[in-house]
């Protein structure tokens, strides 16, 4: 779909086509995008916000309208509610900071799941230990899905917040993140939703899944690196302190004491990436020109033929088998022991396909494997069934010369 609109999609690596299945780990980018930036740094580059003169103004407008555009894509209320960051690991870094000052003492307890990225656990684990507070982990079912029913019991009246990741980025599964967030309101505890993964593959509407806080990456959206997303209720927003200090998000310095800026601004310090911003609102208006809906249903197409074409080769291992998948499928190749996966990834590279092998920031899971990694195949919305050919058949030779 749309291949002809990224570049870099006909480079040749090896002097073999490019078949290019890491999307999970970032995006390549539209010409549109890149169109994109050049234009704002030959046009209005300036920075935002203090300028009287006409490019800073042209480049704060612009940079707030990337913002209420971001607040459309997700379904916020408006764009008091999105605050630009460097990427979910900064968003979620921030909201560890943040939300932990205001809200967290001794003894109180955070809940996480068993299938997270490392950014959705360390930030949590670094809290811990700064409020002597608990991080608690919701299982897995044998299927390797969430164990909903784990998690009600895990909640107590300790319970400050639950994070969890709406796609797990190692199997590609889509959580139960609709009945996470309902169980977790019934107690009054507030939710955070990991989007890297899910944000650019599906619709997503933060007021419909009523979660408090939301997440995401722009690079693996098709946007620029460096840039990413917190959405966070207004109320929320409003009640939480700074992160971090600086520029922008002050009223008045003075040395005796500061106030600070309205929402969102408390929460941007510095000056921003409003080249990238910009950007990224020309990234959605192409993902909206196609259609959230038709992507989706384009990719879990291409990863339910990418399982029926692995199921076809008995050394290979599928994670989650046949359990609906949005963008990513991991796998290992067994013979008589797993072949490690760096093995297989670099076979499959030399015949100009990149995948992603290792634990994929997901130690904890890869550990709940008992594997030493994955090999983690991901699709975009320019992938087509004749990459997934491409790559089936150089799994095969891989397999063949490993064996
Ligand atoms: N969360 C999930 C589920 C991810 O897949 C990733 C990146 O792969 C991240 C968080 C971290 O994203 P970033 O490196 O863009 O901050």
């Amino acid at each position: 779909m749309n291949r002809a609109d990224f570049p870099i999609l006909s480079e040749k690596v090896y002097n073999r086509e490019l078949v290019y299945l890491d999307n999970a780990a970032t995006t390549q980018k539209p010409q549109v995008v890149l169109d994109a930036m050049m234009y704002g740094y030959t046009h209005f580059n300036a920075n935002i916000h203090r300028g009287v003169h006409y490019l800073s103004q042209v480049a704060t407008a612009h940079h707030e309208e990337a913002r209420e555009r971001v607040a459309r894509f997700i379904g916020a209320r408006s764009g008091k509610e999105i605050i630009f960051t460097k990427g979910t690991t900064d968003s979620i870094n921030m909201l560890a900071y943040s939300f932990g000052e205001a809200e967290v003492r001794e003894g109180d307890e955070i809940i996480v799941s068993y299938l997270e990225h490392h950014s959705n656990i360390v930030p949590w684990q670094m809290l811990c230990e700064r409020k002597k507070a608990i991080l608690k982990v919701i299982p897995l079912k044998e299927d390797l899905t969430i164990d909903v029913e784990a998690f009600r019991a895990l909640l107590s009246d300790r319970t400050r917040l639950v994070s969890i990741a709406q796609v797990s980025n190692v199997l590609g599964t889509l959580n139960p993140i609709e009945a996470i967030i309902r169980i977790a309101h019934e107690r009054h505890v507030p939710v955070c939703i990991d989007g890297a993964q899910s944000a650019p593959h599906m619709k997503i509407d933060v007021q419909e899944l009523d979660c408090d806080f939301f997440v995401c990456s722009a690079h693996k959206m098709y946007a620029p690196t460096g840039l990413g997303v917190l959405y966070g209720k207004e109320q929320w927003l409003q009640s939480l302190p700074p992160a971090e200090g600086g520029g922008e998000m002050i009223e008045h310095v003075r040395f005796e004491h500061t106030t600070y800026n309205t929402l969102p601004y408390k929460f941007e310090a510095g000056t921003p990436d409003f080249i990238g911003t910009y950007a990224l609102a020309a990234a959605l208006d192409y993902l909206d020109g196609i259609g959230m809906d038709k992507i989706r249903e384009h990719e879990r197409e291409l990863t339910r033929y990418c399982e029926e074409q692995l199921a076809g080769i008995p050394e290979v291992v599928v994670y989650a088998a046949g359990q609906d998948k949005y963008g990513a499928v991991s796998f290992n190749v067994r013979s008589e022991r797993v072949i490690h996966p760096f093995d297989v990834g670099t076979l499959l590279d030399h015949q100009g396909i990149a995948v992603r092998t290792g634990h994929h920031c997901a130690e904890p899971l890869i550990d709940y494997l008992g594997v030493p990694g994955t090999v983690r195949v991901s699709f975009g919305l320019y992938n087509e069934k004749e990459d997934v050919d491409r790559f089936v058949e150089a799994l095969k030779k891989a397999i063949g010369m490993l064996e």
